[in-house]
């Protein structure tokens, strides 16, 4: 009989670490981002990323006057705009990608690459503390969000299949970004 409460006890207990943890609490930021190795996440409750304190924070109403309604609608609630249509996704000119909400230095020229899927494609961020990467689970796939991290906004979605070093495929909407010829002749 004993044995039977400890093994009923025992389910229970694993059930409710199953529901817990299947309930979509929490969802995974990645702190580091030259890998995705799992030790480099980190746990977060999603209301903590709402929360997030970026460098730059302003009201909706803010952005909405400071960027065109196209901008708006990729950087500011998440959009994604049409593949081959950006202006960035044929520029071969060497500089430097900034966030157009913040300016914030994203992407270099020397990490892009043709991926041929219609988006601006890069293989690594310019630096770590560029961006941050945000577990995405909307229309029904699993993704990883990429995120400015100084604003907050949104840029796209980062995948595995890239290229070398590091696998990687930044994939990012051109509308999202202004592209800084003029400091990459000052030195780089
Ligand atoms: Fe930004």
């Amino acid at each position: 009989m004993k044995k039977y409460i400890i093994f009923l006890l025992a389910s229970l207990l694993i059930l409710l670490f199953f529901f817990s943890s299947e309930s979509g609490k929490s969802i995974l930021v990645n702190i580091s981002h030259k890998s995705d190795s799992l030790k480099n996440y980190r746990e977060v409750k999603k209301t903590e990323v709402i929360e997030m304190k970026y460098q730059i924070n302003k009201h909706d109403s803010e952005w909405e006057k400071e960027l065109t309604p196209e901008q708006y609608k990729v950087l500011r609630e998440r959009g994604t705009e049409q593949q081959f249509s950006g202006k960035f996704y044929k520029n071969h000119e060497t500089g430097d990608y900034i966030c157009a909400a913040c300016g914030n230095l994203l992407f270099k020229s020397d990490t892009k690459y043709n991926s041929g899927s219609g988006w601006p494609s890069y293989w690594e961020p310019a630096a770590d503390s560029s961006v941050v990467l945000v577990e995405d689970n909307s229309f029904g796939m699993t993704r990883t969000e990429v995120i400015c991290a100084r604003c907050g906004s949104h840029l796209g979605h980062v995948f595995d299949d890239g290229p070398n070093p590091t696998g990687k495929r930044y994939c990012i909407n051109s509308i999202s970004m202004e592209f800084d010829k003029d400091t990459a002749k000052k030195g780089k």
